[in-house]
């Protein structure tokens, strides 16, 4: 795999609670607070200072965290 300025679509959420794995794709234009594990029903939401359950149990953030990520951060409120 070669590095490139892409966005990552692609990510394994991992259950805090059973440890379960599944591949997901993430929506590129909303941030998603709930995701019901498929193993064991648990619903996991973001963690406290996360924007979305990607960034808190994702192995890659969610695409608006990384377009911050490239731009550098500019976006305040
Ligand atoms: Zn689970």
């Amino acid at each position: 795999m070669s590095e490139k300025l892409v966005i990552t679509l692609e990510s394994m959420l991992t259950c805090p609670e059973c440890g379960f794995s599944k591949r997901e794709i993430m929506p590129v234009d909303a941030c998603q607070f709930y995701y019901e594990c498929a193993a064991c029903k648990a619903v996991l939401r973001p963690r406290p200072g996360d924007c979305c359950v990607f960034c808190s149990y994702g192995s890659v953030k969610c695409p608006s965290m990384q377009n911050q990520h490239s731009v550098g951060g500019a976006a305040g409120r």
